[in-house]
């Protein structure tokens, strides 16, 4: 089984202090349990979603914004069940462990020194996490560390870009994923420096030999929000054939050998 369940669709800072969009991240259920990018209000749209923080395995934290690592530390506390058991992985970009010139680490050691393994790769590199393989992809990001991931599943792959601006490499990297989730900040004619917007989306799907089954867009920004992402991913579907769909919390995917399959959850608490 490969179930994905959303926390969220939100990113940047205006959807993030508003919340018109959740930041919860997304959480992939396959050999390993893997949380990614926990961004404000995580813990809380975990548990709405009956995603127990304490049965996480791997933490994965692409990059030193709040509006994808602000809840990390809560959610380490969760893996080693409140600092009392050595337990869990992250994977985190170099300025989530040691900070950069803007910004103090997101992780401290107390919560580091917590955990069973903490990685801190470098793109093209590969961890094992159980029966699936994690190779770390690049961005162009003004967090200059970030990282994305494909995981090799047995039932595929699944890729994720996280905020990066367009670069030729990206429709090589992720050729051939079956499941793309992608940060499409920004809608047609809205470029901004950094981030994805939906022409590039289109480009870099247009070139790829073997394109997604299904796209999933997250990382909506105020401006995509109100341009409305659902026309925008209708736009990516027409042109390029392949199925788009704008992330939204309580969204779960199934990967199966024929099909991806969706369903929305309820929560399963108010909190
Ligand atoms: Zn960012």
């Amino acid at each position: 089984m490969v179930e994905i369940v959303f926390l969220g669709s939100g990113g940047g800072r205006f959807i993030t202090i508003t919340q018109f969009r959740p930041t919860g991240g997304f959480f992939i259920n396959s050999s390993k349990r893997i949380y990614v990018d926990p961004g404000p209000g995580a813990l809380v749209r975990a548990w709405r979603y009956k995603v127990d923080p304490r049965k996480i395995d791997v933490l994965f934290v692409s990059h030193r914004h709040t509006d994808h690592c602000n809840d990390a530390e809560i959610m380490v506390e969760g893996m080693t069940v409140g600092v009392t058991k050595k337990r869990g992985t992250l994977i985190a970009s170099k300025s989530v462990v040691y900070g950069d010139e803007n910004h103090t680490p997101a992780v401290s050691k107390y919560h580091l020194d917590s955990l069973e393994e903490v990685h801190i790769p470098n793109p093209g590199e590969r961890i094992q996490l159980g029966e699936d393989e994690m190779t770390i992809t690049p961005t162009v990001h003004s967090d200059p560390t970030a990282i994305g991931f494909i995981l090799k599943t047995r039932l595929g792959k699944i890729g994720y870009i996280p905020d990066t601006e367009y670069f030729e490499e990206l429709k090589k990297i992720y050729d051939g994923v079956r499941l793309l989730i992608a940060s499409v900040t920004r809608p047609t004619n809205m470029k901004i420096p950094y981030h994805l917007c939906t022409e590039d989306v289109i480009y870099m799907l247009k070139d790829m030999k073997q394109k997604p089954e299904m796209l999933i867009m997250s990382h909506i920004g105020m401006k995509m929000h109100f341009a409305n992402p659902y026309k925008e991913a209708k736009f990516i579907e027409n042109v390029t054939g392949v199925k788009t769909l704008v992330a939204k919390e309580g969204f779960k995917v199934k990967m199966e050998k024929t099909d991806i399959k969706l369903r929305t959850l309820r929560p399963a608490r108010e909190l």
